[in-house]
């Protein structure tokens, strides 16, 4: 890198000068590059991406569980596309997602989803907030994970509705970050998009509240090195998730021996972050083999530490 700034303070001062900031920050110019953030719209993502797991489940060996999140995201839709009464900050809101997505799900589950919902200490915030905590710090433990679908769920619902309702103004993201510049959550992919000024250009994409920030294509988003990344394309067979056809890579670094779940738009205009990379699990297990530590994570792949 030549240079960057350190991500802009939120500030109240005028909004064209911290927007040129933040995109002074990304390396972008302004009327000739995308802006450096994306924000989510909470009205459509979800649903979505319910339709984008329905298209992915059929001949696909995790089928049923691909089918179970759509399930969750139908209902994630439900609540993140109405206005809200109440608290709106998220960490004081998830709770009531919770809630409400539990009244919907009840009785149309599976019955071990069903029971691993019931499970969730409904009456202790605290212990909520606690696994709630471990599971979005990767520290979750062996009893945080039956829970942990409806938690991020819940997660999901609340600050998607908070990014969706911020502007781009509002936030400033250097095209060097591996953390989003809304909530701080780890990137659960990159994306290569296509269309006009975003064409070929690297999206990092929250696993939490789904903002999109630009990262500089040619750097790991690790180790910053540009010359030892390498595009990768393995084959896990039909129903994988991963052929030549999917949108799947990954993203490797020889340097710091880490990888990015990368997705390639041109592939499937409709794809989902999330969604594609539930589908392309297998991808992960084959590059974990070759030794390469994951950079971020799909909040809903929570294993015990
Ligand atoms: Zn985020
Ligand atoms: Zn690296």
């Amino acid at each position: 890198m030549h240079h960057h700034h350190a991500p802009a303070a939120n500030s109240s001062a005028t909004i064209s000068a911290a927007m040129a900031e933040a995109m002074d920050a990304a390396g972008l110019e302004p009327g000739r590059s995308p802006v450096p953030v994306r924000l989510p719209n909470a009205a459509v993502l979800f649903q979505r991406r319910a339709e984008r797991l329905r298209r992915l489940a059929p001949g696909h060996r995790l089928s049923s569980w691909l089918a179970f999140m759509a399930q969750v995201s139908d209902v994630q839709h439900a609540l993140a596309s109405v206005p809200v009464e109440g608290p709106a900050v998220p960490e004081a809101r998830w709770i009531l997602d919770l809630k409400d997505l539990r009244n919907h799900l009840r009785g149309t589950l599976p019955a071990t989803a069903e029971s691993a919902l019931d499970a969730l200490p409904w009456e202790d915030a605290e212990a909520l907030n606690a696994s709630a905590a471990r599971l979005m710090a990767g520290e979750a433990q062996a009893e945080d994970i039956g829970g942990a679908p409806f938690i991020v769920a819940a997660l999901q619902v609340a600050w998607t509705r908070h990014a969706g309702g911020l502007t781009a103004d509002e936030v400033a993201a250097s095209a060097v970050a591996n953390r989003c510049p809304v909530c701080g959550g780890e990137p659960v992919a990159g994306v290569i998009h296509t269309g006009p000024e975003v064409s070929g250009l690297r999206y990092l994409h929250c696993g939490l509240c789904h903002t999109a920030w630009h990262h500089v294509r040619s750097a790991c988003v690790v180790c910053g090195e540009g010359n030892r990344i390498d595009l990768r394309l393995i084959e896990a067979g039909d129903g994988s998730g991963c052929g030549p056809a999917d949108p799947a890579r990954a993203e490797t670094c020889d340097s710091c021996n880490s990888y990015l779940k990368l997705f390639l738009a041109e592939k499937a205009p409709d794809l989902d972050p999330v969604a594609d990379d539930l589908a392309s699990f297998a991808l992960d297990i084959l590059v974990g083999e070759e030794g390469f530590q994951r950079i971020g994570g799909n909040p809903f792949l929570a294993q015990p530490g």
